[in-house]
């Protein structure tokens, strides 16, 4: 890293999901001219050979692997317990590097919600990365209220019940934790009130969505929070500040190239893509119901099965003998594949997929209609968003069901149901690709950002340097 200029400190979750994007908007930052210092954890390092223009900063946060055998709200609590002595002092230490410019500002995810103790503690300014959407910012920063409400916990009677405070929600799509997450959903609840109070208390928050996408949840966070909102998304379409770095490039497992000769091998808009990300976890029927339903479908498919996909299971074992070969190359399956190129790959016709905020933004980026069927959190929100708000896609309403499955593949890619909706999300890429260009809303909503960071810079100086 040669670059001496104004340093940003950025702190991302140590998850795919948390650190694809942190790492794709230290890219675009450091395009404007920053230095950019990664603090990161032993736990799921990023890969510093692959960002040779930034300064990568290890802490050891002495996770054991069994505590990070299962991402869930146990895992997100232990790391803002573990973290905070080692990053404290990882910070300090990069502030007090007089040969070096000041530090700006750090740019924490959320979910490192302890950062602002320290933070306020080192008298630096702290921006905050918001990975998912903010439509369902707006339902977490609600849930106090909606317990009071009564709508939660979740009452099996209740949950195709209206949320009239947050239409189209129903009740079975408000947030809940992840299914083998067994401690008492209370602290679950916590962890999200944490994520809220200490997002709302920092000096701006960064979101990787877009103006057109979701204009009414940023206009009333504007109007409710008090601080600057800086969309900018999406993270992976901006101007990379170096040629050589691809924004995949942090994935964490090997992305397996085959899959994309078998797609080259594929015809136009044919093929679905199955991929439910880097947390979720299946029982052995539903992924049964999967491979049947994907099967029976009559489309071709690719499909991710993660290792640990499946709960008690190894990778493909519970697979009927023979189920592939009998497809005749209808289907193939990888362990983990790269994307961002599957979703441009123009033999991709849909992507079913868990909805985590990532995956919705990459299909929207590349007019790829969706079949979601979220597993927790704010994937609920996510999906009723797709299917009822931007109508680019269906929901899988009743679980994984061969018979549904089928159905649902069939609507999306062979009947008039789908024409519609590949209309729609080929018109929601337009605006995906008109809001980064000179004079778009996320174009100028970077600009702000530089600006804000400017201005924090001049603030900060005196109280770093005494
Ligand atoms: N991803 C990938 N290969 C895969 C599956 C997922 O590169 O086989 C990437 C995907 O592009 C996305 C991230 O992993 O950027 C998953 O993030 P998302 O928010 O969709 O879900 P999460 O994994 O956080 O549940």
């Amino acid at each position: 890293m040669e670059r001496k200029g104004r340093r940003l400190v950025l702190f991302p979750l140590p998850l795919q999901g948390h650190l694809n994007p942190m790492l794709e908007l230290a890219n675009i930052l450091y395009s404007k001219g920053f230095s950019i210092y990664i603090i990161h954890t032993s736990f799921n390092s990023p890969k510093p050979c692959k960002y040779p223009h930034f300064s990568f900063h290890a802490i050891n946060e002495g996770l054991s692997e069994s505590e990070t055998s299962r991402i869930d709200g146990h895992l997100l609590a232990l790391l803002n317990t573990k973290c905070v002595e080692p990053f404290k002092e990882c910070l300090r230490r990069l502030l007090s590097d007089v040969s070096e410019e000041p530090i700006d500002c750090l740019i924490s995810d959320s979910l490192f919600h302890f950062t602002r103790a320290i933070a306020e503690g080192l008298k630096v300014p702290r921006i905050v990365l918001r990975t998912g959407g903010a439509s369902s910012f707006l339902v977490y920063a609600a849930l106090p209220l909606l317990r009071e409400r009564g709508y939660l916990p979740l009452q099996d009677s209740q949950k195709e019940e209206p949320v009239v405070e947050f239409p189209p929600l129903k009740v079975k799509d408000l947030p809940v934790p992840p299914v083998t997450d067994n401690r008492a959903p209370t602290s679950f609840y916590q962890i999200i009130d944490s994520l809220v109070n200490e997002t709302k208390a920092s000096s701006g928050i960064i979101w990787n969505t877009f103006e057109d996408l979701e204009q009414s949840a940023l206009t009333t966070m504007r109007h409710d929070f008090g601080i600057p909102i800086f969309p900018i998304g999406p993270f992976h379409k901006t101007i990379l500040a170096s040629s050589s770095s691809s924004s995949s490039s942090s994935s964490l497992l090997i992305e397996d190239q085959n899959c994309i000769s078998w797609l080259n091998t594929q015809t136009n808009k044919s093929v679905i893509y199955v991929s439910f990300g880097s947390s979720a976890v299946i029982s052995e029927t539903e992924f049964l119901e999967v491979a049947w339903g994907l099967a029976n479908s009559n489309q071709p498919f690719l499909w991710v099965v993660r290792p640990g996909l499946v709960h008690g299971s190894d990778w493909l074992v519970p697979l009927p003998h023979g189920f592939l070969e009998n497809l005749n190359g209808r289907g193939t399956i990888v362990k983990w594949a790269p994307q961002l190129e599957v979703l441009a790959h123009p033999c991709i016709g849909a992507f079913w997929t868990h909805s985590g905020w990532n995956s919705i933004m990459e299909s929207i980026c590349e007019g790829v209609p969706m079949i979601c069927t979220p597993c927790f959190v704010d994937q609920l929100v996510n999906a009723r968003y797709v299917s009822h708000v931007w109508k680019v896609g269906l929901q899988l309403d009743n679980g994984m069901e061969r018979g549904e499955i089928e159905k649902t593949i069939r609507k999306l890619m062979v009947e008039k149901e789908g024409d519609e909706i590949r209309y729609r999300v080929s018109k929601l890429k337009e605006k995906a690709n008109l809001c980064l260009k000179q004079d778009g809303s996320s174009y100028k909503s970077l600009d702000s950002l530089v600006s804000h960071i400017s201005s924090l810079e001049s603030f900060n100086f005196q109280a770093q340097r005494p």
